[in-house]
């Protein structure tokens, strides 16, 4: 049983930094706190200050730092003002997705108490699902290759067996661990279009193919049109939501406004070898510098990261670390006095992150 992880870190743009630091701090308490595994950081130069300094986005070495790590973790990267000659924004947080192939992305959608939801929830009304878009094809696939005349543009939506099979094994095994630890039901939805696009129909059937497979968990497919509708009215229908890229790009901010915004949305971008894990927000250059970011989407990441090396490798200290740091989190937004700005409270970074320690040993 390993229990000795090195964890490439990315600082990242504007206020990526900020939140990193206290969420690495966060992480050290905890492993210190025990013997069950230990953490060390090792830190990956990279983003558009780092391109703006030498002239390099992703140095090979980071790439290599990232891809040697049992885990990465990752603030949000990129700033508006520094770009390519060709106009288009530095984002290393989208090569590492390819160079690594992380073909799930996964996003969690947990509303709880002193969320600010827009849902007006019942006191037993239980919403918990994770939502899976497909990260290294779909409608991306043309990405930057798009074909543009005077008349017409068109872009090409790619669908891959070899990806897809992938894809669907991780759903289905994410659903059985769900099942496993009493977070879900063991129930799988495939969202597509497979009423109009053959691409979807095709993605369909290769995810009824892995669905056959386990007998134990439930799976039923959905519309995209009708899901988005679905996940207001009545979310809690939803387990493990599995979708192409683009659908699973709209509807996982849908998910997140429905926490009440980015600022508690974590995210994991996952392939069969590596995983990245980093809030959903970017790097907010708007409040950069100024100690109030909000810091729990990226600490929520950390906690992702801690039950997904605790699963993998059987290491149940970590998991149930995932869990209390995620608890602890919930606890001081549900309690409101130690929050930031964007969630009405008027704490500083620090005082935010401070506040889940002291719920930490609560
Ligand atoms: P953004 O998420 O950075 O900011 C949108 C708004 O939300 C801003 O008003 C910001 O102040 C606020 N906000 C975001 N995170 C916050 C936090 N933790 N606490 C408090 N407020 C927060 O999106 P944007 O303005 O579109 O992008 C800014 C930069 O980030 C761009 O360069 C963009 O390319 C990059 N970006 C990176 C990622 C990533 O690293 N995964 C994701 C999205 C955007
Ligand atoms: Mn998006």
């Amino acid at each position: 049983m390993k229990n000795r992880f090195q964890i490439a870190v990315f600082h990242g743009d504007g206020i990526g930094p900020e939140i990193m630091k206290p969420t690495q701090a966060i992480l050290s308490h905890l492993e210190k706190r025990t013997d069950a595994y230990s953490l060390t950081f090792d830190v990956a130069p990279a983003g558009a200050a780092h391109y703006a300094e030498t002239g390099e986005s992703l140095p090979q070495s980071s790439l290599d730092k990232a891809r040697n790590a049992d885990a990465i973790l990752l603030s949000a990267m990129g700033l508006p003002s520094i770009r390519y000659e060709d106009g288009t924004e530095i984002s290393p947080q989208i090569e590492l997705r390819k160079a690594l192939d992380l073909f799930a992305g996964v996003r969690p959608v947990r509303i709880y108490k002193g969320l600010h939801s827009p849902l007006s929830l019942k006191d037993h009304d239980h919403i918990d699902f994770v939502l899976i878009r497909e990260s290294t094809e779909g409608l991306f696939f043309s990405q930057g290759a798009g074909e543009v005349t005077n008349d017409e543009a068109t872009e090409v939506l790619k669908i891959t067996r070899k990806t897809s099979e992938k894809l669907f094994r991780f759903a289905f095994e994410l659903a059985n661990l769900r099942k496993r630890s009493g977070e879900g039901r063991g129930h799988v939805t495939c969202v597509d279009k497979a009423n109009v696009f053959r691409a979807f129909a095709f993605f369909r059937e290769l995810f009824n193919e892995e669905a056959v497979k386990h007998p134990q968990l439930t799976f039923d497919h959905a519309y995209v049109d009708a899901t988005a509708l679905w996940m207001v009215q009545k979310p809690w229908i939803f387990d493990v939501m599995v979708t192409e890229n683009m659908f699973g790009d709209i509807l996982s901010d849908l998910g997140a406004g429905l926490m009440g915004g980015l600022g508690l949305a974590p995210s994991a971008d996952m392939g069969e070898h590596h995983a990245v894990f980093q809030p959903c927000h970017g790097s907010a250059p708007d409040i950069a510098g100024n100690n109030i970011a909000n810091p729990f989407a990226m600490i929520l990441s950390a906690a992702m990261m801690l039950d997904w090396l605790g699963q993998k490798h059987h290491n149940s200290t970590m998991v149930e670390d995932g869990k209390h740091l995620r608890q602890a989190v919930y606890d001081v937004v549900n309690e409101g006095t130690q929050t930031t700005a964007d969630l009405g409270g008027n704490a500083s970074t620090d005082e935010a992150c401070s506040a889940v320690v002291k719920a930490l040993q609560a």
